[in-house]
């Protein structure tokens, strides 16, 4: 990082070793793991990558132990010495890299204090499991942990009920463990009110593991099936569907094209916002003659942001923007 600055030589490397398969190991990852003299991580991290440990020191630690993880890093890099956090997936997910920069402000570290940090991201399972699944996460998607170890419920439950309602594919982390067997079925519960019962879900358990198990089901049954501590659950939006043993978020294509023939549904363009992307569904608003509070029953929003829309003049005559496809 810095010149001069680095008296220690200590280095403190956040590595993301992906789901767990040496093919999904990144170069950097692995260079990083090469270049450490001292690797920590949960044990099951540590046996994951076991053929690249030999000739340095392993600490070991239990998952409950993420500070402690943390702190001997600390210790560990003052010292002089690399050290390699190991997170599976990327290591701010979740992961290793929060506690860490916890630990170091709490240590009075900054980033030219002479103790150099590295973040090395890794494909983090929503990543794996969704690749494994199909196409799940085509459209807007959000992650939700279950574990209410440092959450209280009620946070969860309202990020639950609010990503339902507004209808995103969810990952949700964490799901299920020996002792926390409830929360998955809340989370059921509370899905339930705003979606409907045969919206498609994949649990993926130990993705590009050994014991990788995948398994297809619907928002109703999800809690009949195996979940666990390895296992990540996609619950999909309104429109995901599962054909041929895949599951597929539409992008949207068919909003605009005839998926078939490729030509433009009557009223759209190529290129152009929607006719009821913001401009066409504001004049839409204007033209229907409704009042705010129909307005927004019909639309699912709160009252006071279409009265705001309708109050405000329509940009109706502002200059044709230049033609150009959003990515
Ligand atoms: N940093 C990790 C997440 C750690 S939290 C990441 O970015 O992926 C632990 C949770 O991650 C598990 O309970 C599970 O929900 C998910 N997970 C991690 N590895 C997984 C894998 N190989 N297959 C399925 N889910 C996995």
């Amino acid at each position: 990082m810095s010149d001069t600055s680095t008296p220690s030589g200590g280095r403190i490397m956040l590595v993301g070793l992906g789901p767990g398969s040496h093919a999904h190991l990144t170069a950097r990852a692995r260079a990083a793991i090469a270049e450490a003299d001292t690797v920590i991580g949960y044990v099951t991290y540590i046996r994951l990558v076991a053929d690249l440990l030999d000739g340095k020191e392993v600490i070991k630690k239990s998952m409950t132990e993420e500070l402690d993880r943390a702190i001997e890093a600390f210790e560990r890099a003052r010292a002089g010495r690399k050290v390699a956090l190991i997170s599976s997936g990327d290591a701010g997910v979740y992961g290793m890299a929060g506690p860490t920069f916890e630990v170091l402000f709490q240590a009075g570290w900054t980033p030219d204090s002479g103790i150099d940090v590295e973040i090395i991201p890794g494909a983090s399972a929503l990543n794996t499991c969704a690749a494994l699944v199909g196409a799940p996460l085509t459209h807007d998607f959000c992650a939700i942990s279950l574990s209410d170890l440092l959450t209280p419920w009620p946070t969860i439950a309202r990020r639950l009920d609010a990503v339902a309602y507004a209808d995103f594919v969810v990952a949700l982390y964490n799901p299920k463990s020996g002792r926390r067997t409830g929360q998955i079925v809340e989370a059921r519960r509370l899905f339930l009110r705003h979606r409907r019962p045969d919206t498609p879900v994949a649990i993926v358990k130990s993705a590009y593991r050994p014991k990788q198990r995948i398994e297809f089901t619907t928002l109703e049954k999800m809690t009949e099936c195996d979940i666990g501590m390895l296992s990540t659950v996609l619950i999909g939006n309104s429109n995901t569907f599962i054909r041929h043993g895949l599951m597929v978020t539409p992008r949207g294509y068919s909003n605009k094209y005839d998926v078939d023939s490729g030509t433009t549904h009557a009223g759209e363009q190529a290129g152009r916002s929607l006719s009821t992307g913001l401009d066409g569904w504001r004049a839409g608003l204007h033209a229907s003659g409704l009042g705010a509070a129909e307005l927004a029953a019909l639309h699912r929003l709160p009252e006071d942001y279409i009265a705001a829309l309708l109050a405000e003049p329509l940009a109706s005559e502002a200059a044709d923007e230049p033609a150009g496809a959003d990515a």
